[in-house]
């Protein structure tokens, strides 16, 4: 019932906390700082951590314990791809400090196939459902894009199709965004690539996470300061009574929500904490406004929360992971982290 009741007031916006197992080396012997608290309406949904001797309590929608599979947490989220493919527009975000899991929660480790992440298996799940109701008369259409954000700047990361389009061309690419008013989003310059197998999308993740250390490199960065991107859009016609759909479903790998010191700070990484940081709570604005319901939502302050306006809000469908490392040492960041989801929960 308390459970109910919770969900209605926050409409389509879903809040789960993951606790990634400690890894080799981690410090266990100190005091754990995360607990489980057992009373019935906490089970699987609460948490609490202890820091410098004081307790804090959450709770979450859903609490996914160290010892959760992959496919534990998918089957938490099947029924959110389910509705991409039925027209709804959804976003699943990964947010937590660099090492808490956000990578492994939406990849997972490739050529493991348990440990496979949410993106392959929902791709799994869209092709097998696409081919159970082509034979029920629907043709399909889809779609992918990925792109990453960093500094506030969009980058591409499939390879161009443009005609004349070289690579280095003359004209700078410019990812202006724009919605229509269908909801539909228009980034000029960015590549849209038509896909009807699972196997063009692997290719497709292969390239992106390519073009992606490929750009650390050249750019001196860190992958954890920028967004990582994966939209899939899905347009659906049934061939007997003409009903069509439209979904989208994105996939967004967040940029470290560390605490960057301000103190060592200066120039580009300056300017790069700042943004990290402005988006991040542009993010956490919004989905705040859209949970409580407020008139004004505001999307216009980072390029992600304009990126994804028209998935964010109206009838679209929002999950949000936050990944925690148990190690006492990650405490403060772990408690920052808990406390941005608190105030969306
Ligand atoms: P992030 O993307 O948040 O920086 P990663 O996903 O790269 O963090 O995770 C950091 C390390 O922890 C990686 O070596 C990853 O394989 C491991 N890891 C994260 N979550 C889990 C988990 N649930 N089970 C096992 N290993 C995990
Ligand atoms: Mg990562």
């Amino acid at each position: 019932k308390l459970h109910n009741t919770i969900l209605e007031l926050k409409g389509n916006i879903r809040v789960f906390c993951r606790v990634r197992p400690l890894l080799p080396g981690e410090n266990s012997s100190e005091e754990k700082s995360i607990s489980y608290p057992t009373a019935m309406e906490f089970l699987g949904r609460g948490l609490e951590l202890v820091q410098n001797g004081q307790k804090h309590s959450f709770t979450f929608d859903k609490v996914f314990m160290p010892e959760a599979s992959q496919d534990d947490v998918f089957v938490e989220i099947s029924q959110l791809v389910q509705s991409a493919l039925d027209g709804y527009k959804v976003c699943v975000f990964a947010y937590g400090q660099t090492g808490s899991g956000k990578t492994y929660t939406m990849m997972g480790k490739p050529g493991i196939p348990e440990e496979k992440g949410l993106i392959p298996r929902c791709l799994e799940q869209i092709f097998q459902t696409k081919q159970s109701h082509q034979s029920q008369g629907w043709k399909y259409e889809m779609q992918v894009s990925m792109l990453e954000i960093y500094n506030e700047m969009i980058r591409d990361l499939l390879p161009s199709n443009r005609p004349n389009g070289a690579e280095n061309g003359s004209a700078a690419k410019q990812y202006v965004i724009k919605h229509d008013p269908n909801g539909n989003t228009h980034v000029s310059d960015l590549t849209m690539v038509d896909v009807c197998s699972k196997r063009e999308v692997s290719y497709l993740l292969k390239h992106a996470s390519h073009s992606r250390s490929v750009g650390k490199t050249q750019m001196n960065e860190e992958s954890s300061r920028s967004h990582f991107v994966f939209t899939m859009r899905i347009s659906g016609v049934s061939e007997s009574t003409g009903q069509q759909i439209h979904g989208v479903l994105n996939l967004i790998d967040l940029a470290g929500s560390e605490r960057l010191s301000k103190s060592g700070s200066t120039g580009d990484r300056l300017k790069e904490t700042q943004s990290i940081n402005k988006s991040l709570s542009s993010l956490c604005d919004v989905i705040f406004a859209l949970a409580k319901k407020e008139e004004y939502v505001p999307y216009r302050n980072s390029k992600l929360t304009y990126l994804l306006q028209p998935c964010l809000g109206g009838d679209s469908k929002t999950m949000m992971f936050v990944n925690i490392s148990p190690d006492s040492s990650s405490s403060g960041e772990s408690l920052c982290s808990l406390r941005f989801a608190a105030r969306v929960n």
